[in-house]
């Protein structure tokens, strides 16, 4: 099979034949159709998120079992699949508890501590896997287990979206940020989309994605009518926190998904106290949640916004697209057309 290969961290990917791998106990192989690429697996290629090289990553799938290995339950040949970022243990309490991205014996990440999908074929963990419905395409059900689900998580889990809040995105042209603007709405918020890049502005405006499209937190809030109450950082920039702390409404919630490393924030502890103000982070989403979201996109609920789509050959220029960031939306490696159920 072809896949490409991370050969340390920081490089270039290198492309390689190697076999067909055989899924263990627990396990099943699968024929990878279509992956997505964002902001945080190039923060992988570089080392920042652990694991070890040489590695084939990619997490965000769609593909078809192939096989199961023994012991596994409840997967069969040609069922269509995404997949969770983690390697969850599935018993502790945090899994237990629906919290699985908390899990107590996280074991690190798919396709950084362990081979994933930039490959024509990858074994995975059986519980890991999401069954993806009726009505969602590959290249769709490709991006949400990521640029979806991780929006979903923090609007309905950390924010606690109701309909009628003003929900602001800060990065909203990105690959999750535009997703969560879907997302806000879909909870029924009023999305207002905070963006710099002219050329992401105009693509938001014109595609109709956001209730108002601002370059800074001041106009946000202007235009929430003084109370916004709740802002997602996609960027996590002293910057954009020390803004979004600032701006946010009485009662209110900041919530930090994206990280710039060394970004700090600086809270004001009285304002915090006096109008319960809640700074937060979101990790993640939930097996439960990627169903959801699937459910959704299969129901038209939210469409996903797929910027650039490159084949697995030109992985590396995928990922100096990513760290252009000049994509309008999630960028989509296809790996195989899907043939359908063989
Ligand atoms: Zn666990």
């Amino acid at each position: 099979m072809n896949v490409a290969v991370l050969p340390d961290f920081g490089q270039d990917f290198v492309f390689e034949q190697r076999p067909i791998p055989e899924p263990g106990p627990g396990q099943v192989l699968l024929k990878v159709i279509a992956v997505g690429a964002g902001l945080s697996l190039e923060h992988a290629r570089m080392g920042r998120m652990g694991g070890s090289t040489p590695r084939i990553m990619g997490n965000e799938l769609s593909a078809r079992v192939v096989r199961v290995g023994p012991g596994v339950l409840g997967w069969e040949r040609n069922d269509l699949v995404t997949s969770s970022f983690y390697l969850l243990c599935g018993t502790c309490e945090w899994c237990a508890s629906g919290r699985e991205s908390l899990c107590d014996n996280f074991r690190g990440f798919v396709g950084i501590a362990a081979d994933g999908a930039y490959a024509e074929y990858t074994v995975l963990p059986a519980h890991n896997l999401v069954r993806i419905p009726e009505g969602v395409s590959a290249a769709d059900a490709g991006i949400v287990a990521d640029a979806i689900g991780t929006p979903y998580h923090a609007v309905r889990e950390r924010l606690k979206t109701v309909p009628g809040d003003a929900v602001v995105i800060i990065g909203a042209g990105g690959g999750v940020g535009v997703h969560a603007l879907a997302v806000a709405r879909a909870f029924g918020a009023r999305a207002i989309a905070v963006e710099r890049d002219a050329q992401k502005i105009a693509e938001l405006e014109r595609r109709g994605l956001a209730d108002g499209v601002v370059t800074d937190l001041d106009a946000a809030r202007e235009l929430a009518g003084g109370q916004i109450n709740g802002i997602i950082d996609t960027v996590g920039s002293s910057a954009t926190l020390t803004a979004a702390v600032t701006a946010i409404g009485k009662a209110g919630t900041v919530v930090v998904l994206g990280f710039t490393p060394g970004a700090s924030i600086q809270v004001d502890p009285f304002r915090t106290f006096n109008e319960e103000l809640v700074v937060t982070g979101t990790r993640y989403t939930t097996r439960a949640e990627i169903a959801a979201v699937l459910r959704l996109v299969a129901q038209g609920g939210i469409v996903p916004v797929i910027g650039a789509r490159f084949p697995l050959s030109q992985l590396n220029e995928a990922y100096a697209a990513t760290r252009e960031n000049k994509v309008f939306g999630r960028i989509m490696i296809d790996v195989a057309d899907d043939d359908g159920p063989a």
